[in-house]
């Protein structure tokens, strides 16, 4: 049972390697942002709290953000590991968590996986995802807020878990083949991938 937490700017590259990671490993990927989406799409009353703040770049409140994880944590699903994007963005969040996975001796987490990449790289994906996909926080001012608010907010979680030895920092300036295979030589230096 391998569980990750993936972790990075906007436009590094998170999703696309969360998945890959998922299905090499055979875990579930707990991607909060996609929740979120899915919700906005569905709009249910989570996603109703929940878009305002997103569209204006900004984290979605903790009250609405963790019981949200922590009910997605406490699925079956999650007993054989899984890759967690997008969460915690705080250092409030680490705490939360921790607390969270406290609660349930089965769940640990075995490494929180960095992907660094240029702010000039994560311009260029984001354009290149603006030309594909449409999401409402992709505007380049909205963008460039997102990449200040993981600056100030989330940068000191990577500290945090630094501290504690758990912490990873994986080149991601490459292409997805060639990060791909530094997020393995990551895990296979922990063990926790052959
Ligand atoms: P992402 O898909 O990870 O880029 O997330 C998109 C947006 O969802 C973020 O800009 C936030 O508004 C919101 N979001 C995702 N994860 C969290 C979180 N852990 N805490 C607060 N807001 C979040």
């Amino acid at each position: 049972m391998t569980s990750i937490l993936l972790f990075g700017p906007p436009g590094v590259g998170k999703g696309t390697h969360a998945k890959r990671l998922g299905e090499t490993l055979g875990v579930p990927v707990i991607s909060t942002g996609q929740i979120f989406r899915s919700n906005i799409e569905g709009e249910t009353e989570l996603g109703k709290l929940a878009v305002s703040y997103i569209d204006r770049g900004e984290l979605v409140p903790d009250t609405v953000t963790v019981p949200m994880v922590q009910a997605r944590l406490s699925a079956p699903d999650v007993d054989n590991g899984f890759i967690l994007d997008g969460f915690p963005r705080t250092i409030e969040q680490a705490h939360m968590l921790r607390d969270i996975l406290a609660e349930d001796e089965s769940v640990n987490i075995d490494v929180v996986l960095e992907l660094d990449a240029s702010e000039d790289i994560l311009m260029q994906r984001l354009a290149k995802r603006m030309r594909e996909e449409q999401r409402s926080d992709d505007h380049e001012d909205i963008f460039r807020h997102r990449i200040d608010v993981y600056r100030q907010r989330t940068e000191p979680v990577a500290t945090y878990y630094a501290d504690q030895d758990m912490l990873d920092v994986v080149d991601a300036s490459g292409d997805i083949e060639l990060t791909a295979e530094r997020l393995i030589s990551a895990l296979k230096a922990r063990g926790l991938a052959s």
